[in-house]
């Protein structure tokens, strides 16, 4: 393979196959092979591994992981990359190709489709305008994930793995840490990127844990009092809850608080994920009273 990992390389291949970076699709192509080795020591991946890649862009990570993994499955939007990938990872047979949106895509049908593993793992170089509700989609759409490994922009690598009381800490720290074990792998400058994005990135690895390191009664409540407790992060739990439509007087606030062990004047961006948990516990039996 050519050695994709100099910006005078990238623009070889992108001026050969008639394709210019789309700023609206996030492409900014890796260019640092220390990174790029980063990523996929961070996967752990064995021959037993099936690996979805999240836009593969022209395919400098999806050779490292197609050389490491036993099956790579490969999400691009963007016709013209696709087919230059068909091109260009054409002796790679243990990777299946698939044009299509990463937002809209079934992994688990297009991993049985490829003849994959389950669980499988997802490894990416995300595009920044997606990062969130794709992140939320594969952390809550029922795929069978078991590891992910993604690059995204420095300040959301940060809410990711936030601890609570710092200003980081939001809604997506919280579902984060319900469902996965958050890691930092590296802080990324601008400039392993060609063309250089306005902003710099980091790795995070994410492994799902088996079973909900808490107890609560519905996650769907659960995800609806931490969204509700950081919409309006000023104001104290109590009146960001009251004003949220979860269905309770501003008067019943303070008594399921306090069930729960809560001081109602606490801010939500102070609560852990097992204060939350029991938040969801005491809201879900004033309801059924
Ligand atoms: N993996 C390559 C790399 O590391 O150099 C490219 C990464 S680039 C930051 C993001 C890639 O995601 C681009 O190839 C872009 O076309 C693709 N992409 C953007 N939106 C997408 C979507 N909704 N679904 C699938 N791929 C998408």
């Amino acid at each position: 393979m050519s050695n994709l990992t100099s910006p005078a390389a990238v623009r070889a291949l992108l001026s050969k196959y008639g394709v210019r970076p789309k700023k609206r699709l996030g492409q900014n192509f890796l260019v640092n092979p220390g990174v790029l080795e980063k990523i996929v020591a961070a996967a752990n991946l064995t021959a037993a591994d099936t690996v979805v890649e999240i836009g593969p862009g022209i395919g400098t990570l999806t050779g490292r992981l197609a050389e490491a993994a036993g099956k790579v499955v490969a999400v691009e939007v963007d016709p013209a990359l696709v087919a230059l990938l068909k091109e260009t990872l054409s002796r790679f047979p243990n990777l299946y190709l698939v044009e299509g949106d990463a937002l809209k895509a079934d992994f688990n049908a297009l991993v049985a489709a490829a003849g994959g593993a389950f669980p499988y793992k997802v490894v990416a170089n995300l595009p920044y305008y997606i990062t969130t509700p794709l992140l939320t989609r594969l952390l809550t759409g029922n795929f069978r994930v078991a590891l992910l490994v993604v690059m995204v922009q420095k300040e959301v690598a940060l809410r990711l793995v936030a601890r609570p009381g710092t200003k980081e800490y939001g809604a997506i720290s919280v579902l984060v840490r319900f469902m996965a074990e958050p890691e930092l792998v590296a802080v990324v400058s601008r400039g392993s990127f060609f063309p250089a994005p306005e902003v710099d990135s980091a790795v995070v690895r994410l492994t799902v844990r088996p079973s909900a390191p808490v107890t609560i009664p519905d996650e769907e409540l659960f995800f609806r009092v931490v969204r509700a407790a950081f919409a309006q992060r000023r104001k104290t739990l109590t009146n960001a809850l009251a004003g949220s439509g979860l269905g309770l007087g501003r008067d019943a606030w303070p008594e399921v608080l306090a069930r729960a062990g809560i001081d109602p004047t606490r801010r939500g961006e102070t609560l852990s994920l097992e204060e939350f948990a029991a938040v969801t516990r005491s809201l879900a039996a004033e309801r059924k009273e």
